[in-house]
């Protein structure tokens, strides 16, 4: 397997930041719920938390894909801890491909009648979406390639890494 840089660490740092002003901004007054999905957004997220400067409420949930399963119905393996009926929700996700896992995830949690709900992604592939998904905070797009680091993983591996790297075969 090659391994290409795409994004080094100071891009990802220097980005992350910013969104955490522009969250901050557009959430005065306010204390989002921040739902970190489990695995591999942890390291943004927990990032993304150290350049906020308004409360906020840190929640986890964990998925798991039906093995063989290409509609996007995945299993909640974790659920949340805290009830988001009537809280501002931002859901935090490493990277939105195909968008099936998200759209079934905020059909879920849409149900529990939140206040609002937002997507904030580091990464972004709109060439491989399947689903239509409002991204409303992105890190940056990329284009229909394999990556890994920074929380991104193969087989467990690379999670780690500070950049994002391309895997190729
Ligand atoms: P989607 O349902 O949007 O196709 O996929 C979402 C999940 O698949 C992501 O949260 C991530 O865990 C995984 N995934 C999608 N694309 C990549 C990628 O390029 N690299 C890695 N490591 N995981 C990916």
């Amino acid at each position: 397997m090659r391994e290409r840089l795409l994004i080094p660490k100071e891009k990802i740092e220097k980005r992350i930041e910013e969104l955490g002003r522009e969250i901050s901004k557009d959430y005065l007054e306010k204390e989002p719920v921040l739902i970190c999905i489990l695995k591999g957004a942890v390291y943004f997220a927990i990032d993304l938390t150290r350049h906020l400067t308004i409360p906020f409420v840190i929640d986890f949930m964990a998925i798991s894909k039906y093995s063989g399963s290409s509609s996007g119905v995945v299993r909640i393996t974790k659920d949340l801890d805290v009830d988001i009926y009537q809280k501002d929700v931002i859901v935090v996700e490493d990277i939105v491909d195909t968008g099936l896992t998200l759209g079934y995830l905020l059909r879920n949690l849409r149900a529990r009648s939140p206040m609002s709900l937002k997507v904030c992604t580091l990464l972004d592939c709109p060439s491989r979406r399947i689903v239509d998904i409002p991204v409303d905070y992105k890190g940056f797009e990329i284009p229909d390639v394999f990556v890994v680091g920074y929380g991104l993983d193969y087989k467990e591996k690379y999670r780690n890494l500070l950049d994002i790297i391309v895997l190729e075969e």
